[in-house]
């Protein structure tokens, strides 16, 4: 017999990046009673931007979030540089982007929408129970079947629902069984920011005016790809390279490089854009990783999700939308009427219905876009290539009728 009870579900969300926290603002809203486990205190905050698309920002604004709060940069076009000179070979205007999709081509500084985030799931204010936060709590070890959490300091927590979104080098997955099939990319890529005085100074403002995603390259490892965020007082860049060239093993977000270290990566880029380097801020690099996709995602009381669920090279700008859709997908899943239809077993089968097919569809295409710019949605079209995955599958997406038919399929008779 499934468990069906009338209280609220006791859940754990075990990770507060962007997945974790959006997945604890939806579950609130839905008057479920939600604590959050981060092994951080949130004092190193780093990242660059993150451009959210109508798939991601639809759930912000249906949640509540303050948009506006988080500094977004409404994104209008996207800009092919040519490589070597920086002159425009062809755009594709977003014009009609929030007609068709419903909301803004939102680009956010990390810290910015993570702040917000932060807000949305710990402050009184809101619907539902307030979240609780543990920080400096690092799960060791999860009992899918049992509920159960233990942590590094030695406390333990039990709950209904156990929501995974400890990220690409997730724990839990590892406690679920699941052994990652990955190898590490023929690339790496470096971060970096800078201010728009800075680009004021050395007369590169139009990168800022310009509202857009730019990219210089594409076709192959070398990719420069720009966008301003933070009400355009920063712009950010990522510079994809050829792991060869320092063949970087070390793990994580936060490895420093120079900027001399980063312009010399690219001796034959537009000279604007070095000029860029030579004066950038906050310069990371990591190496990627292809992850093919997992067999299951849900185990017990546990699911994945966001990078712990389906981490994708970041070549279609999807990784925090994909986390911000789960996160969609376990409100609506365990919504305040849920148990009416289905108890926590079979909700936990739906999510995984739901997400791990469509997730796993962009997984491959950003794969695919990492060394062929052609495949990134909006540069081109299906009629080109047939499969392709286009911008009208991933912005036009409708999940409240992708679950209303999962679930219509699932009381069938006859159905599996
Ligand atoms: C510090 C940082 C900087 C980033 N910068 C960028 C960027 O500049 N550009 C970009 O495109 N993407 C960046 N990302 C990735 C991007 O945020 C994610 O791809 C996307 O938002 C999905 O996030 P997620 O919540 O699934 O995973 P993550 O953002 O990786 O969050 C996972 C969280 O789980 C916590 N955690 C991990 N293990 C445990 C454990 N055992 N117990 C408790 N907590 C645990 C981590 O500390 C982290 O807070 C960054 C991620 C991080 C963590």
């Amino acid at each position: 017999m499934p468990s069906r009870t009338d209280s609220p579900l006791q859940v754990a969300i075990i990770g507060a990046g962007l997945g974790g926290l959006a997945a604890a603002v939806s579950l609130r809203r839905q008057g479920h009673n939600v604590t959050v486990y981060e092994r951080y205190d949130f004092a190193g905050e780093v990242g660059a931007s993150l451009s959210a698309a109508s798939n991601g920002s639809r759930f912000l604004e249906e949640w509540g979030v303050d948009v506006k709060a988080a500094k977004p940069v409404i994104l209008k076009q996207l800009i092919m540089h040519d490589w070597s000179d920086g002159k425009v070979q062809s755009t594709y205007p977003l014009g009609d982007y929030k007609s068709k999709f419903g909301t803004d081509y939102n680009n956010f500084h990390r810290i910015d929408i993570h702040k917000q985030l932060l807000k949305s799931a710990f402050e009184e204010e809101g619907e539902g129970p307030q979240c609780v936060l543990e920080v400096k709590c690092k799960a060791i070890d999860v009992n899918p079947e049992e509920g159960l959490i233990r942590f590094e300091n030695g406390s333990q927590a039990s709950a209904d629902l156990i929501v995974a979104a400890d990220g690409i080098r997730s724990l839990v997955r590892e406690n679920m069984g699941i052994t990652p099939n990955f190898t590490m990319s023929t690339s790496c890529c470096y971060r970096c920011i800078i201010s728009a005085d800075k680009l004021r100074s050395l007369e590169l403002e139009d990168y800022i005016s310009n509202e857009a995603i730019e990219y210089w390259g594409g076709f192959g490892i070398n990719k420069i790809v720009m966008s301003p965020c933070s009400n355009g007082e920063v712009v950010s860049c990522y510079c994809f390279y050829p792991a060869s060239y320092n063949n970087l093993r070390d793990d994580g977000w936060n490895i420093s490089a120079s900027p001399q270290q980063l312009v010399d990566t690219f001796p034959d880029l537009d000279p604007r854009m070095r000029k860029l380097m030579l004066n950038a801020d906050d310069i990371k690099m990591w190496r990627l990783y292809r992850h093919d996709p997992y067999p299951y995602w849900v185990k017990g009381k546990v699911c994945l999700l966001g990078d712990a669920a389906h981490p994708m090279m970041p070549d279609q700008s999807q990784g925090s939308c994909m986390a911000f859709e789960d996160a969609g997908a376990i409100g609506l899943v365990f919504n305040k009427d849920f148990r009416k239809n289905y108890g926590v077993a079979e909700g936990l089968s739906l999510y995984e219905k739901l997400r791990k097919p469509r997730a796993s569809r962009v997984q491959e295409a950003s794969f695919r876009a990492r060394e062929d710019l052609s495949e990134r949605i909006g540069w081109s079209f299906s009629s080109d290539r047939p499969g392709k995955l286009t911008i009208e599958e991933v912005c036009g997406y409708n999940m409240r009728e992708h679950l209303a038919q999962l679930v219509e399929e699932a009381v069938q008779p006859g159905s599996a």
